[in-house]
């Protein structure tokens, strides 16, 4: 499993991660086997980025789980959580970023994780109402005490993530390193929208739903039914499934058959091609979806590959 650096920093991490957004909700809502077994499994093949959030799962769920299942190994890890967005069974509350709430979040995420540190601690979503230095003081007095190792973020807009680190930078507070934000073959919009602001500021991506939730594996296939068990079968998810998504699929797939290769190894290799992606965290139901996916990394993409698929790919606004 190769390495990259997560921005400017010290910390490496494998360029294929673990989503755990799966845990403690859509599957081991009450029991931990499942999750268990991916993770384990994502050890074994030399995975070492493990993303969660404080809101994923049921009450903490996701945090819950993983914290007792990692157990000794937890140190072998980097572990990745977030905080501002609202938590519990019905979501309420506002996303928060003040000082107040982060110092609790992160205590309360540190008791689920069964952990004293946090590798890299996110920003989830922007706070409309906290000033974004309240914000960044406290991430910086969590990293002072050693709660927290690395700051990070996520669906913060171009002009919002330099906001952040030129106020970190004058007062001379730690930066952040990393941001998330969905982009993948069908969602290409982080390249022109955040790309040159992070190129600027020296951070890196971890792209979310990598997959596009399960798309881009090859298992949805145009006239074919939705198969079960998915979570695009799901009612919530299903409307993602359009005929125009479906078409670039196939497309996709021929560009992939043509060269001997599969849609999940272009999935994970597009973005790797891409120098500001740090990690490719995708998500996982089993344990096989996991070793198909750590396999999924190699192919290297040559640039006439690439100036193909933008003919592919529709282009987006
Ligand atoms: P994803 O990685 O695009 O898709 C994951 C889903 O695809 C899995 O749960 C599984 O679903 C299916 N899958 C994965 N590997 C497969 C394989 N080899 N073969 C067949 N099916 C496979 O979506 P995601 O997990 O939602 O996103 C990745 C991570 O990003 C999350 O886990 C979370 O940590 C993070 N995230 C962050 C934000 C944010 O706001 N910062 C938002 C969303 C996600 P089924 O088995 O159910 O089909």
């Amino acid at each position: 499993m190769q390495t990259r650096q997560l921005g400017h920093s010290g910390l490496e991490v494998s360029v294929v991660g673990l989503g755990c957004n799966n845990f403690g909700g859509m599957i081991d809502a009450v029991t931990t086997d499942k999750a268990a077994a991916v993770v384990e499994t994502a050890i074994d093949a030399g995975i070492t980025l493990f993303d969660t959030s404080d809101s994923y799962g049921i009450d903490g769920g996701s945090e819950t789980v993983l914290g007792q299942v990692l157990g000794k190994r937890r140190k072998d890890i980097v572990l990745a959580t977030k905080f501002a967005s609202p938590m519990g069974c019905v979501k309420s509350g506002r996303i928060n970023g003040s000082r107040r709430y982060i110092m609790a979040a992160v205590e309360d995420s540190l008791r689920r994780l069964n952990t004293d540190y946090i590798d890299l601690y996110q920003y989830h979503f922007p706070d409309p109402l906290t000033p974004i230095e309240e914000t960044m003081r406290a991430l910086d007095d969590l990293v002072r005490q050693g709660k927290v190792r690395y700051l990070g973020c996520s669906n913060l807009t171009a002009w919002q993530l330099v906001d952040a680190n030129w106020t970190a930078r004058h007062f001379g507070m730690d930066r952040l390193l990393s941001t998330q934000t969905e982009y993948n073959l069908l969602e290409r919009r982080a390249k022109t929208d955040l790309a040159p602001a992070l190129q600027a500021a020296g951070m890196t991506l971890l792209p979310y739903f990598p997959l596009a939730s399960g798309l881009l594996t090859g298992k949805y296939r145009k006239g074919e039914p939705l198969p079960d068990n998915t979570r695009m079968a799901l009612p919530y998810f299903r409307k993602g499934v359009t005929d125009d998504r479906l078409d670039v699929i196939e497309r996709l797939i021929t560009f992939c058959e043509d060269r001997g290769r599969t849609l999940l190894e272009l999935a994970f290799s597009w973005l790797l091609a891409d120098p500001l992606v740090s990690s490719v965290i995708a998500g996982a139901t089993r344990p096989e979806q996991v070793t198909a996916n750590v396999a999924a990394s190699g192919w290297c993409l040559s640039g006439g590959d690439l100036a193909e698929l933008d003919t592919i790919l529709q282009p987006q606004v």
